[in-house]
C-alpha cells in the first residue's frame, strides 16, 4: 500500500508538472495581434571580437503579497550570475553538447548587470522591493507593469532592461515582449518568482534560472526553434526544424521534421539542467537587436562591472571543471554537495589549504554550498 501511495504521489507530481506553460510568449503576442519577429537591420557591420563588450542594465522589480514571494537578494545574485555564464558560453552543461552541434555554440556576449543608480542618480541595488496589494497576477497580462494595477512602473525602457518578478497565476512561469511589439511602458520581462534564480532546494525542473535565459531570448528578438514546425521560421538555419517544443530532459539524439532535433537550446521547451546553449546564429541575432532596437541599453553607464570581474568575483572555488580538488580559499570549513535535482549528497572539510576532496564523486554536475551561497561545478 505504501508503494502505492508513492506511486501516486508521483504521478500527481508529474501531472502538475506537466501542466506548467514553459512559456507565455506566444500567448501575449498572440494577444496583441503580432504573428511575426521584428526583422532587424543588418546593415550594421558586428565586430565579432568585440562581442564581449556589451553590458545589459537591469533592474529587478521583486512584486511581493507574501515573505515568501519576496525572494532574497542571493536569488536575485544567483540569477545574474546564471545569464551571464548561459550568454557568455560558461555554464557547465556546456561540456555535454553532442559532437553534431558544437560548432554551432554561439557567445552572445552580453554581460547582465544590476544597475546601481536609481532614476534619480542615487546609489541603488538595482533591486526593486515593492509590496502588492494583489496575491497573484493574471499570466500575460500587463497588470504587474502599472502601479495604478498592484504592479510597478517600468524605470525607462530605452536605457534598462525591466524585469519583473511575482506571483503569476495560470501555470505561467514567464513572458517576455519582443522588440516592437508593445509600447515603451510594458516592455520587460515578466517570470513568476518561483523559477527566477537558481534554488535546489525547490524540487522543479525549472529551478536553475533557465526560465529568464529563455525569455531574455525573447526580449532580444529570438522566436522558439519550433516556431512554424518543420517550416522553420525561427529566422535561423544553423536550429534545426522542430515540429513541436521537446519537454522534460531527452537523450540525444531526438529526430523531427526528417533531422536531429537541437532540444538542448535554450529556445526549446526541455528542463532548466537539460537546455544548454544558444547558436552562432541566435547570438548574432541577439546583438543585432541590441545595436539596432535596443541600444539605448549600451548608453546606460549605471553599469560598470566587466564579464571577466563578475564572473570572478562571483565564484569562490576553482577550477571548474574539476577532478579531484575544489579550491574554496578557506581552510577547515564545511561545504555541503548537492546533486542536480537538489539532494544532498554529502558533507565534506576544506583542508587546510583550503582544498575540498571531490575524487570519489561520480562525474556529473553538482552544487556546493558554502555560507548560504549556492555554485554549480562539474566532476570530470
Ligand atoms: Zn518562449
Amino acid at each position: 500500500m505504501r508503494i502505492l501511495y508513492v506511486l501516486i504521489f508521483f504521478v500527481s507530481v508529474n501531472t502538475c508538472l506537466s501542466q506548467k506553460n514553459r512559456c507565455s510568449t506566444d500567448e501575449y503576442r498572440a494577444q496583441l495581434g503580432v504573428f511575426k519577429t521584428t526583422e532587424t537591420n543588418h546593415t550594421i557591420d558586428l565586430d565579432i571580437a568585440n562581442i564581449n563588450e556589451h553590458t545589459i542594465p537591469v533592474v529587478v522589480h521583486i512584486l511581493y503579497n507574501d515573505a515568501s514571494q519576496n525572494i532574497s537578494d542571493e536569488r536575485v545574485y544567483s540569477q545574474i550570475e546564471s545569464l551571464n555564464n548561459d550568454y557568455n558560453a560558461l555554464n557547465s552543461e556546456i561540456n555535454n553538447i553532442p559532437d553534431q552541434f558544437i560548432d554551432e555554440i554561439g557567445q552572445v556576449g552580453f554581460n547582465f548587470c544590476l544597475v546601481q543608480q536609481d532614476p534619480n542618480g542615487n546609489s541603488f541595488s538595482g533591486i526593486n522591493r515593492v509590496y502588492t496589494d494583489v496575491e497573484s497576477f493574471q499570466g500575460f497580462s500587463d497588470s504587474m507593469k502599472k502601479s495604478n494595477e498592484g504592479g510597478v512602473d517600468p524605470w525607462d525602457t530605452e536605457t534598462h532592461l525591466n524585469i519583473w518578478v511575482c506571483n503569476l497565476s495560470g501555470n505561467t512561469l514567464g513572458f517576455a515582449t519582443m522588440p516592437g511589439d508593445v509600447s515603451d511602458e510594458l516592455d520587460g520581462v515578466v517570470i513568476d518568482y518561483l523559477y527566477f534564480g537558481i534554488d535546489i532546494s525547490f524540487i522543479s525542473p525549472y529551478n536553475l534560472g533557465r526560465t529568464a535565459t529563455h525569455e531574455i531570448g525573447h526580449y532580444f528578438n529570438l522566436e522558439h526553434t519550433f516556431y512554424a514546425g518543420c517550416s522553420d521560421w525561427d529566422e535561423c538555419d544553423d536550429t534545426p526544424p522542430t515540429s513541436s517544443p521537446t519537454y522534460g530532459c531527452p537523450s540525444y539524439p531526438q529526430t523531427s521534421c526528417m533531422t536531429n532535433t537541437m532540444t538542448m537550446n535554450f529556445m526549446d521547451y526541455t528542463d532548466d539542467q537539460c537546455m544548454a546553449m544558444f547558436t552562432q546564429c541566435q547570438a548574432q541575432r541577439m546583438r543585432n537587436c541590441l545595436l539596432n532596437n535596443r541600444s539605448g541599453l549600451i548608453n546606460n553607464y549605471s553599469c560598470t562591472t566587466s564579464i571577466e570581474e563578475s564572473y570572478l568575483s562571483s565564484n569562490s572555488f576553482y577550477p571548474n571543471p574539476a577532478s579531484n580538488f575544489l579550491n574554496i580559499k578557506e581552510s577547515h570549513v564545511f561545504v555541503e554537495i548537492f546533486d542536480v535535482m537538489g539532494r544532498k549528497i554529502i558533507e565534506l572539510k576544506a583542508n587546510q589549504r583550503g582544498q575540498i576532496n571531490i575524487s570519489k564523486l561520480n562525474c556529473g554536475t553538482y552544487f556546493l554550498k558554502l555560507q548560504n551561497k549556492t555554485k554549480q561545478f562539474i566532476k570530470i
